[in-house]
């Protein structure tokens, strides 16, 4: 069956933060310039915002360039942070850091705290009154290639086959992809985009570029108790329950509605693989300093996703003939202020500008040169350079690197950058960094007690999570027998623990009489964090889009 064929001047894959904003941009300039530019946003989650999942303490900088009168119109962004804290957890004890000995630019005053996914919904909104046209539900599969032109082009994507059963039959609902063309397209995909990847593979965007580093921030949306809520309150912790040698900490953000959004966050270069970043977020809350939050509280969801932590030093080059990479596709979070949506909106906006320019000029499938020499020159540069040292300081551990991070941030905040110049560089890519599981301490983590700790069943539960299952596997593994003669032999099945929604599960194999053991992936239930394409340590999984429509259904995250 040939596919259809839809023409636009520019697509948009990914209807995130980045991808909205670029798509409004687009339309802005076009109205101002009186030109007719034909714009279409491919989203996966089943509407926009089901697949998004944030903290979030937003910056405003971006939203205010883009529509500055979201107040008037209406933008969800209801709640002013009013205190900002942040302590330093034992097993048993919290100790606050004045706010007076953290650098400036970590403040959160001025800033909203908000739900991302109802953000990107109420941007959507307005991308269709301008005239955008928004598809939810259609995933992005293919990349359509120009192979003969130099070097190749992209010309745009193809959607995935929809109602192809699980042994590669078609359904009675079988329905080929579509081809989306398009003069530019812009992969808006989010940290670890399954296309970005293949982009970045042939066209060498990474050549000469650091790896790019990764954590995974697990998160709950819960509805305390009316004398706990003290909305405004953004709290963010270090320390207990991680050792000093595994990075990451805690968020907990007070909204409006008595919701708190809570969440945990560890970098995915730890060495145990006997570790469970699952498991570590549900103990942190039973912190005598945290669990008093949400007893008597009831948890409404829950959700997972990888963020990029590699700063300036991983952003891969930006374009390559015909489209380019914004948002978090290529990577262009601020760690140590645990904020990346500002930049995504913004890098959406200056790629926009940057195929509007070549638009008006009648081009076509070339390369967008000025976006990232508009990159070089915007403030997400500037955001990014002063806290470029923050990550790879941490090699000298979490006490030693913060101390380190936190004078280069105190010195670039006070404009005295020069005094240090060096930048230092990620040594490995994530996957690298397990040790074998007999070199390692094993974890004995508290079982759940259904009150404030939950097994991964009943998470994924309210994370709304749906596949249709009669449909082939999106964890493709390269070689079937690396879990089992690797992953289990040595690393003791790291994939089992590091997966927050338990698609992973090493079983008796009935084929060999119970005897040997084999991996089960339980497809349906993953939550598209892309953990498992990012740490799985021969790099065996390969993640590639479902049907659309399919993962998560956020509400509120
Ligand atoms: C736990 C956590 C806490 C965070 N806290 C904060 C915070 O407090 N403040 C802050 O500013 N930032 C925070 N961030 C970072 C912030 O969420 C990201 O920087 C931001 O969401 C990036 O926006 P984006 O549009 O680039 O990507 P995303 O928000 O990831 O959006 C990408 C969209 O593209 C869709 N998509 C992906 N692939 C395809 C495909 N092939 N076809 C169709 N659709 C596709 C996805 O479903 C998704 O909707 C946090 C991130 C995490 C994980
Ligand atoms: S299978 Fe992979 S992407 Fe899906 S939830 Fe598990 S770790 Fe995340």
């Amino acid at each position: 069956m040939p596919r259809e064929v839809m023409e636009y001047d520019v697509v948009i894959v990914g209807g995130g933060p980045a991808g909205l904003s670029a798509a409004i941009r687009l339309k802005q300039l076009a109205q101002a310039n009186q030109r007719e530019v034909s714009v279409c946003v491919l989203e996966k989650g089943s509407e926009i915002g089901a697949h998004i999942l944030s903290g979030a303490v937003i910056d405003p900088k971006a939203i205010n360039e883009l529509i500055p009168d979201w107040q008037a119109r209406g933008a969800p962004l209801k709640t002013p942070v009013t205190e900002d804290r942040f302590m330093v957890l034992t097993a048993d004890k919290a100790y606050s850091i004045p706010n007076g000995l953290l650098p400036p630019l970590m403040s959160n005053h001025g800033n909203y705290i908000i739900s991302l996914g109802n953000l990107c919904r109420w941007l959507a909104q307005q991308a269709e009154s301008l005239g955008v046209e928004v598809y939810a539900g259609f995933a992005a599969a293919e990349i359509l290639c120009d192979a003969t032109e130099n070097g190749g082009a992209v010309l745009g994507v193809a959607t995935g086959d929809v109602g192809i059963a699980k042994d590669g039959s078609h359904k009675a609902e079988y329905q080929p992809g579509m081809e989306l063309r398009a003069k530019y397209t812009l992969f808006a995909e989010g940290c670890r985009g399954s296309l970005s990847q293949e982009l970045m593979a042939r066209f060498n965007l990474r050549d000469g570029i650091d790896p790019q580093k990764y954590g995974i921030g697990i998160k709950e949306l819960w509805q305390v108790a009316p004398e706990k809520h003290r909305p405004g309150l953004v709290l963010h912790s270090q320390g207990w329950p991680l050792d000093s040698a595994t990075g990451g900490g805690s968020f907990l953000y007070h909204l409006e509605d008595q919701l708190v959004a809570v969440g945990f966050v560890v970098h995915l270069n730890y060495e145990n693989p006997h570790l469970s970043p699952y498991d570590e977020f549900q103990r942190f809350k039973t912190h005598p300093a945290i669990r008093g939050t949400f007893e008597g509280g009831k948890r409404l969801s829950y959700g997972a996703r990888a963020i990029n932590e590699g700063g300036l030093q991983s952003v891969p080059q930006l374009v390559f003939r015909g489209g380019a990479l914004i948002g978090c596709a290529a990577g262009f979070v601020n760690l140590p202020r645990i904020k990346g949506s500002h930049n995504a909106m913004k890098t959406g906006m200056l790629a926009a500008e940057a195929a509007f320019a070549a638009l008006r000029e009648n081009r076509q499938h070339d390369t967008l040169s000025s976006y990232p020499e508009m990159f070089r020159q915007s403030w997400v540069y500037d955001d990014l350079y002063k806290v470029r040292n923050v990550k790879p300081g941490l090699k000298w551990g979490l006490w030693g690197g913060s101390v380190h991070g936190g004078l280069h941030m105190w010195l670039n905040d006070l404009g005295l950058g020069v005094l240090v110049p060096w930048t230092l560089r990620h040594a490995k890519p994530d996957h690298e960094s397990l040790k074998p599981a007999a070199e390692m301490p094993k974890i004995d983590y508290p079982k759940y007690d259904g009150v404030l700790t939950f097994d991964k069943l009943s998470s994924v539960f309210v994370s709304n999570t749906n596949h249709e299952e009669n449909q082939p596997s999106h964890l493709q593994l390269r070689d079937p027998t690396i879990p089992v003669a690797v992953n289990l032999a040595l690393y003791d099945g790291p994939e089992q623990r590091y997966c927050p929604a338990g698609v992973y599960e090493f079983v008796a194999d009935e084929a060999s009489k119970g005897v040997g053991t084999r991996l089960q992936i339980n497809a349906q239930n993953c939550v598209h964090c892309k953990t498992c394409d990012i740490k799985d340590p021969r790099q065996n999984i390969h993640w590639v889009t479902p049907e659309g429509g399919g993962g998560p259904n956020y509400p509120n995250m």
